[in-house]
C-alpha cells in the first residue's frame, strides 16, 4: 500500500497503480513479476567535448519496459535531475498507454542527465549523436522507437535519425517519431495530444448527458498539450473559462478567446493582464466550479492534500501523472469522472504510431486522414475503458490499467516463454 510520503515518487506511484489493477485481475504471480520488471535497461556514460574545450561525461539511460506487443516506444528526456527510477516508471507507463489504445508497441523511455538550458545547440547535438551511437544496438524501427519528451524536440529527433542512418548507411526515418515534417514527420502530430483530449472529453460529456456548448472548461498549463486542448475545445464550442499557468491565471465566464490569449502570451511572455479576461488567483483557479478540468502542465498536481477541493465533473488528464494514487479514492468518492492519462493523452503516441507507419510505407497521409484515424481510435479506446469499468465495477483508471495489463499479459501467454 502506498504511504503518503511515497505519493510523489514516480516509480512507487506507477507500481501502486499496477498492483491495484493486477489484484483486481487476479493476475498470476509469475506474470505479475514479468510485467513489474523492465525487459532491458541500458546505462551509458557519454564523453562530450564542450564548446570551451573541456571534456564532460554525461550519463544516459534507455529502459525497455516491455517489447511483448511490438517495439518499445517512448520519449527521451533531457533534464538535470532525471533518474533511472523515473525512466523505469515512465517506460512502464508507455507500455500501458500503448496497450490501452491497442497499438502494436511495447513501452520504453530514455533520459540523459544534462541541463539543456545551459548547453549550446552544438553541445546538445554532440550529446545526442554520441547517445545515439551508444544505443545503436538498442534502438531501431523494429526494436525501440524514441520520441521527444521534456528537454528534447524535433531537432533532437532529426539528429538521432541522421546518426542512426549514417551508421546504417541508408536513411532510416522510422527509427524515431516526432521528426520535422520534411524528414518524415506526420501531419497533425503537434496537435495530436490536445486533439485526443478533445475527443475523449466530448465522449465523456455525451456519456454524462452534458451539452458541450454549455460546458465550462478550466485548463492548467498553456504549453503544447494545454494550449492545443484549449484551442481545439474552444473551436468545438466548449467554453474555456480559465487558463492557469505557473505565473498567473486568467478567467472569463463567457469563455476566453484562446487565439487572442495565445497572441497575448507570445507578445508579452505571460498570460496575465489579458484584456479579454480578468486575473485570478493561480493557486485557487484549479478549484473553480466547472464541467471539465484539464490538468496539462505536470505531474502530482492533484494529490491527497488538495483532491477534496476539486469541483469539476470531468477531469481530462492531459499531463502524465497529474493525479497521485492517494488522490484517486478522493475523486472517486466525489463522483468525478476521471479520464486517466494513459487514455486521455494517448493521442500523441497514436499519431507517433501513424508517423512510424507512414515512414515504413514511404507514403504520407493528409491531415484529414490522420485526424479521422485518430478520432476512430480514441473513441474506440474510450468506449473500451468505460465499458470495462462498468462491467467490472471499477473506476476508469483501474479499468484502463486492467485492460492494458490484460492485453499485454495475454500476448505474453500466447507467445510463451523462450527458455
Ligand atoms: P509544455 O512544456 O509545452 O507545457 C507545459 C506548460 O505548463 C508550460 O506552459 C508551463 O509554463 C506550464 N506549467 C508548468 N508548471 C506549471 C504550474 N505549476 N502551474 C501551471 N502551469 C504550469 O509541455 P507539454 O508537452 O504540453 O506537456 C505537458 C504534460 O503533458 C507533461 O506531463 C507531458 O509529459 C504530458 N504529455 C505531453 C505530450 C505531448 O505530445 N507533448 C503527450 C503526452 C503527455
Amino acid at each position: 500500500m502506498l504511504a503518503q510520503h511515497d505519493e510523489l515518487n514516480p516509480l512507487q506511484a506507477a507500481e501502486a497503480r499496477f498492483d491495484l489493477a493486477a489484484e483486481a485481475l487476479n493476475l498470476d504471480e509469475g506474470l505479475c513479476k514479468i510485467l513489474r520488471t523492465p525487459t532491458r535497461e541500458v546505462i551509458v556514460h557519454i564523453p562530450v567535448e564542450l564548446d570551451d574545450g573541456r571534456l564532460e561525461v554525461f550519463t544516459g539511460y534507455r529502459v525497455q519496459h516491455s517489447i511483448a506487443r511490438g517495439p518499445a516506444k517512448g520519449g527521451i528526456r533531457y533534464a538535470p535531475d532525471v533518474t533511472l527510477d523515473e525512466v523505469r516508471a515512465l517506460a512502464s507507463w508507455m507500455t500501458w498507454k500503448c496497450a490501452v489504445v491497442n497499438i502494436p508497441y511495447g513501452g520504453g523511455k530514455g533520459g540523459v542527465i544534462c541541463d539543456p538550458s545551459i548547453l549550446s545547440q552544438r553541445e546538445l547535438e554532440r550529446i545526442t549523436r554520441r547517445y545515439t551511437a551508444e544505443m545503436m544496438d538498442v534502438i531501431g524501427p523494429e526494436s525501440d522507437v524514441p520520441a521527444p519528451d521534456l528537454g528534447t524536440n524535433q531537432q533532437t529527433m532529426a539528429w538521432i535519425m541522421d546518426t542512426y542512418s549514417m551508421h546504417k548507411r541508408h536513411t532510416v526515418t522510422a527509427v524515431v517519431t516526432g521528426k520535422p515534417l520534411d524528414l518524415g514527420g506526420s501531419r497533425g502530430r503537434t496537435e495530436a495530444t490536445g486533439r485526443g483530449c478533445l475527443i475523449v472529453t466530448l465522449e465523456a460529456l455525451k456519456k454524462l448527458g452534458l451539452d458541450p456548448k454549455q460546458a465550462r472548461v478550466v485548463v492548467q498549463g498553456f504549453g503544447n498539450v494545454g494550449g492545443q486542448s484549449a484551442s481545439l475545445m474552444s473551436k468545438a464550442g466548449l467554453k474555456v473559462v480559465a487558463i492557469v499557468e505557473w505565473d498567473g491565471a486568467v478567467y472569463n465566464a463567457k469563455g476566453l478567446d484562446i487565439a487572442a490569449l495565445l497572441k497575448h502570451r507570445n507578445e508579452t511572455g505571460s498570460i496575465v493582464d489579458f484584456e479579454g479576461g480578468e486575473n485570478i488567483d493561480k493557486d485557487e483557479a484549479m478549484y473553480l466550479e466547472c464541467d471539465v478540468l484539464v490538468p496539462a502542465a505536470k505531474e502530482n498536481v492533484i494529490s491527497s492534500a488538495n483532491a477534496h477541493k476539486i469541483r469539476a465533473k470531468i477531469i481530462t488528464e492531459g499531463a502524465n501523472g497529474p493525479t497521485t494514487a492517494l488522490a484517486d479514492p478522493v475523486l472517486k468518492a466525489k463522483g468525478i469522472f476521471v479520464i486517466p492519462d494513459i487514455l486521455a493523452n494517448a493521442g500523441g503516441v497514436t499519431v507517433s504510431y501513424f508517423e512510424w507507419v507512414q515512414d515504413r510505407q514511404g507514403y504520407f497521409w493528409n491531415e484529414q486522414l490522420v485526424n479521422e484515424r485518430l478520432e476512430e481510435l480514441m473513441v474506440a479506446s474510450f468506449r473500451d475503458v468505460v465499458n470495462y469499468a462498468e462491467k467490472h465495477g471499477v473506476d476508469n483508471r483501474t479499468a484502463a490499467y486492467m485492460l492494458a495489463i490484460d492485453r499485454v499479459a495475454f500476448t505474453i501467454k500466447l507467445r510463451g516463454l523462450y527458455a
